[in-house]
């Protein structure tokens, strides 16, 4: 189901008599929030995480918005942009395709006095007037030590699959993750290789090559995310083997294969917290006010300080993955029924 409405536009309103309440923070709230997601297959999240937590953030809040999906699409990102301050959004987040393509979908609402916000991935060269997203570099950190915690100490083979180089994310989690791992001097990195678009068939057929190289002597693998590890583990199964790999997002899939024992832990970014700050950051601006941002981030290209709001990510481990449970992102039941 998620697929299906991942396919249809998507839009969607909050009921009238929720729209004609008043913002929480004060101010004429004017217009509609539009929100941007980038695709259905970098990873599950944008679908089944972030669209019902953003529903559910906005309509709390009372007021008018719109969630669409660019499906992978960078032109078709740029057209829903179009349309919806066509139709009367006023704040406009987006999870950017790529820098070049977000920067021009920035720019072109600024021209039209639309403010944006980065939902997620930062656009580097843009001008949104925040970014929400969670430390990704922290989040790099939990996946360096979560496969150091699997690994254990002495000589190891570990490969790194970053995620798409078109994502200033995937270049944070893959620092953080070799700010861990470069100081084990015990461990040898002998390959590294990104993963563009997140591609989970591209990332299969890239670790296959690499671990076919290495003459299957890899101990673990730095996987960016579920959806790549579950790549990694796909080819790992053909091969008859079992290595700790890490992941991303407490996909239903990366959990199912925490319990399993073939994947070594992911990393829990509660989607009701980034689409809770999106939600106030949103509405503060709808109203003509400032939101409050926690700190900036930089970004070099464009020379800048982004005002931002950064939350802290969480390692899961087979330990506690009723963490995820608890905060209500996925069921017991779901990750019961899996093979
Ligand atoms: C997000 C990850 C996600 C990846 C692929 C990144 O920008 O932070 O949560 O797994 O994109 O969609």
């Amino acid at each position: 189901s998620g697929m299906s409405s991942a396919m249809s536009s998507g839009s969607s309103s909050a009921s009238s008599s929720a729209a004609s309440s008043a913002p929480a923070a004060g101010g004429t709230m004017s217009g509609k929030i539009g929100v941007i997601l980038p695709d259905t297959k970098s990873s599950v999240r944008w679908e089944t995480a972030d669209r019902p937590a953003l529903e559910t953030a906005f309509k709390a809040a009372g007021v008018e918005y719109d969630i669409q999906n660019a499906n992978g699409d960078k032109a078709q990102m740029q057209t829903i942009a179009d349309q919806m301050i066509t139709s009367g959004v006023t704040v406009l987040a987006i999870v950017n395709l790529d820098n070049e393509s977000g920067a021009a979908i920035e720019k072109k609402a600024a021209q039209q006095g639309v403010k944006t916000i980065d939902y997620d991935r930062l656009t580097l060269g843009g001008v949104a007037d925040y970014y929400v997203s969670y430390n990704n570099t922290k989040v790099g950190e939990l996946q360096g030590q979560g496969l150091a915690d699997c690994l254990g100490e002495g000589d190891k083979n570990i490969v790194f699959l970053d995620g798409s180089p078109s994502d200033s994310n995937a270049t944070d989690f893959a620092a953080g993750a070799h700010n861990v791992l470069d100081k084990i001097t015990s461990y040898k990195q002998v390959a590294e290789q990104a993963v563009p678009d997140w591609d989970n068939q591209q990332a299969a057929t890239i670790f296959e090559q690499i671990f076919t190289q290495q003459g299957g002597a890899v101990d673990g693998v730095l996987a960016a995310n579920d959806g790549l590890g579950n790549a990694v583990i796909s080819i790992l199964k053909k091969n008859g083997v079992t290595l700790p790999v890490t992941g991303q997002d407490a996909t239903v899939q990366g959990l199912q294969n925490i319990l399993d024992g073939t994947q070594c832990m992911t990393v829990y970014k509660d989607a009701k917290q980034e689409a809770d700050a999106l939600s106030k950051l949103a509405i503060a601006l709808a109203s003509g006010q400032e939101g409050s941002a926690t700190g900036t981030v930089t970004d070099a290209t464009g020379g800048r300080d982004v005002p931002a709001v950064l939350l802290d990510p969480k390692a899961i481990t087979k330990e506690n993955v009723k963490d995820v449970i608890d905060g209500g992102a996925v069921s017991a039941a779901e990750l019961c029924t899996g093979d």
